[in-house]
């Protein structure tokens, strides 16, 4: 069986940061396949591609080369061989994001080079689609979910804290957006995977969901 740890669960959750923690903790490879959708939308936005349009968005599909690298333990993604880890975090990227996820030549492209990454490695691997989808036989598999209104909220915070000019009702209100499209999209849509433990982090603090996970994981492990 592939030792490999699947977590998914909805924008804001809190799923990269516990991930990251997880994987140090218990020495492997933290994959963050949201950020590969999001290199997709950056190149998209650049390139000035209508992103509504599914069809011009898969003539261009062959462009577009994802990669990721990893320097001193940090996930990098490549965009055609270009770091952009820098410019694919803005709620225009995420917005832009959640469209272009729902077609089938970006997930496609993207399936393989993740089920890829989980062969050569013991990766936790953070997205939408991971326990349903991309690694079905993971050996764990974790839903990380929390209230719309707490994952908000930490959001606020978290922007607040960069000096960033942002109003809670309009995060808010693109939380729920971002949810409403991954959860009912027609491929891979987020849901929690059959054999998933869920994990509701609203009232729970980074150490605390962190313990949660890893503490699942070594019970699993001594099984
Ligand atoms: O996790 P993150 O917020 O960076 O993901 C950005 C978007 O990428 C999600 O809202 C979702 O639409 C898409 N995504 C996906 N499948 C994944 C990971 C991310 O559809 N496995």
């Amino acid at each position: 069986m592939n030792k490999s740890i699947a977590v998914d669960g909805p924008a804001g959750a809190g799923k990269s940061t516990i991930a990251k923690r997880v994987a140090q903790n218990i020495g492997y490879i933290y994959v963050d396949t949201g950020a590969m959708y999001r290199a997709i939308a950056l190149y998209v936005l650049r390139n000035k591609i209508d992103y509504n349009d599914e069809l011009k968005v898969g003539e261009n599909i062959n462009e577009i080369n994802v990669t990721l690298d990893y320097v001193d333990n940090t996930q990098i993604v490549l965009l055609n061989g270009e770091n952009v880890n820098d410019y694919i975090r803005t709620s225009e990227v995420s917005n832009v994001t959640s469209k272009i996820a729902t077609y089938a030549a970006v997930r496609e492209k993207l399936l393989d080079l993740q089920r890829n990454l989980a062969v050569e490695k013991k990766v936790i691997m953070d997205g939408r689609d991971i326990g349903t989808n991309v690694l079905p036989d993971a050996f764990l598999k974790i839903y990380l979910t929390a209230t719309p209104e707490a994952r908000a909220d930490r959001r606020y915070k978290e922007l607040v804290e960069k000096g960033e000019d942002c109003n809670y009702d309009t995060i808010l209100k693109d939380i729920i957006a971002r949810d409403n499209q991954d959860m009912n999209r027609e491929i891979a849509p987020l849901k929690q995977a059959q054999d998933a433990v869920l994990v509701d982090s609203s009232n729970m603090g980074i150490e605390e969901v962190t313990d949660t996970l890893v503490n699942i994981y070594k019970e699993k492990e001594s099984l």
